[in-house]
């Protein structure tokens, strides 16, 4: 519903979650919905799914479903009224499932004890409270000083920064959620607390063996997954710098330069990526944004993010129309200005099975560019051209073309690309006609404006894109 080119991920919550609200949020620039499965159950699931579908019909748009599964985040069970912690106490993290209180506290996580090492530091309700383990019996309970103290309170997250975890990336609330994710199609699934790419390729296992067709989006919190980015991201068909957790794990000084290095990556190896936490956080309650927050999206948009995402300004804030509006214009005003950075300079270099494909994208981009063309129209059923356009992030639209109603959705994380459904395949003379009248119709394109078109040659063996063919739109 904007002509923005980075896009909008919304978290749906009980601030957002009615079918109007999220309608004029769609309206406002929102290109993805996230359901949370830490707040999120089931049915209220079910119930998002159902509305984002009459809103595509209705709207006539593509808006897609991320699910976010919440994995082996650490906890605190309830701790009593006005528990305090003061540095240099000694609290003790136990198995035993009972009332907390600042000299002893049930810890969620069941092997604690035995993956813990002296001298590891233990991170309460996002790192307020500071700890150090100074004892652990190996079994089923461990003391830690107090470094940094303050209020203790129920349910809070745990982070351990320096501690192996042995538990799996996938709990058991997390393969429910998923089997629900699966249920609804959804085009999106996030994995959290990514360590290593087996945890990716687990959860792709799942998928496939499910003939699930969810593209996996890793969220990296973890410094085990900074060191191992490169891999992770191959693994991964998108990245979320999750910078909420990632700034509690590494010290906050670090999430900046991590979160420019992730982009870098992402580009290179032509993966969407998505900035997150914290990006209109005064939106929660206020009307208008700091203007460090706009600058942070801002600075996001022009480092070449695909999207930028919001948690609970959308879920619990008091303006989640309001938000969307705030944050689009300050996209499109960073868009207008033209400069976004990225590197462009990123030819294929190995002629492995896609080298021809690759160079195509690469050559259309830079020809686009080059001649200032309008827009780049792509023919893609598994959508890997449009990914692959994305990243070498042309001055144009791109719009991509398929017959594969499944990937439509997905497409709309992505920087920059529109997806339409076309499934005449003639020839490619009639098909390039007929995808010229679609976006000339749409008012896309118009008279006197150069198109880009990319596809495969014969159209209807739908093999790999290896053409390019440039058209100049006739004045009417
Ligand atoms: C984050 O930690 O930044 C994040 C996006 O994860 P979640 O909202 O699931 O805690």
């Amino acid at each position: 519903m904007t002509n923005n080119k980075a896009k909008i991920v919304a978290t749906l919550g009980p601030a957002s979650d009615d079918y109007d609200v999220m309608v004029e949020m769609v309206k406002a620039g929102v290109n993805v919905f996230r359901i949370n499965f830490s707040h999120s159950d089931h049915d209220s699931a079910r119930e998002i799914a159902k509305k984002v579908q009459r809103l595509n019909q209705e709207l006539e748009t593509n808006v897609a479903i991320l699910a976010d599964l919440q994995g082996p985040k650490l906890r605190i069970g309830k701790v009593e009224e006005g528990a305090i912690l003061k540095k240099g106490d000694v609290l003790t993290f136990t198995n035993k499932d009972e009332l907390g209180t600042a000299k002893q506290v049930f810890m969620t996580y069941q092997q604690f004890a035995s993956d813990v090492k002296i001298g590891d530091r233990i991170l309460i309700d996002d790192g307020k409270i500071l700890l150090e383990a100074i004892h652990s019996n190996g079994i089923d309970k461990v003391e830690a000083k107090v470094i940094q103290g303050g209020p203790l309170k129920s349910k809070k997250g745990v982070n351990l920064p320096n501690t192996r975890i042995s538990l799996p990336c996938l709990t058991d609330k997390d393969l429910a959620d998923l089997e629900v994710a699966m249920e609804l199609a959804v085009e999106w699934v996030a994995l959290s607390f990514v360590r290593n790419p087996n945890d990716v390729y687990q959860l792709r296992d799942i998928l496939q063996k499910n003939d699930a067709l969810c593209h996996i989006i890793s969220k990296i919190e973890k410094p085990e997954a900074v060191v191992e980015i490169d891999e992770i991201i191959e693994a991964s068909d998108a990245i979320m710098v999750a910078r909420g957790d990632l700034g509690v794990e590494v010290p906050m000084q670090g999430v900046p330069l991590i979160q420019k290095m992730i982009v870098n990556k992402c580009h290179l190896q032509s993966k969407p990526v998505v900035i997150a936490t914290q990006m209109m956080e005064t939106m929660i309650e206020q009307l208008t944004p700091t203007r460090a927050e706009v600058n942070d999206v801002a600075n996001s948009v022009l480092d070449g993010a695909d999207a930028v995402m919001l948690s609970g300004e959308t879920s619990v804030g008091k303006h989640p129309v309001a938000v969307i509006e705030a944050m689009s214009k300050i996209i499109a005003h960073v868009e207008e200005s033209g400069q976004v950075r990225v590197n462009k300079e990123n030819p294929p270099r190995y002629r492995n099975r896609r080298f021809i494909t690759d160079s195509v994208c690469y050559n259309a981009s830079k020809v686009a560019d080059q001649i200032g063309a309008s827009a780049i129209l792509t023919m893609s059923f598994s959508g890997y051209t449009a990914f692959k356009i994305a990243a070498h992030r042309p001055k144009s639209i791109i719009l991509m073309f398929t017959s594969n109603r499944n990937i439509l959705n997905t497409m709309s994380l992505l920087w920059g690309v529109r997806g339409f459904f076309y499934d005449k395949m003639v020839s490619t003379d009639e098909t390039f006609k007929d995808i010229k009248k679609i976006v000339v119709d749409k008012g896309l394109v118009s008279g006197g404006d150069l198109i880009v078109k990319i596809a495969s040659m014969p159209i209807d063996d739908q093999g790999m894109t290896n053409m390019m063919k440039i058209t100049a739109i006739e004045d009417n």
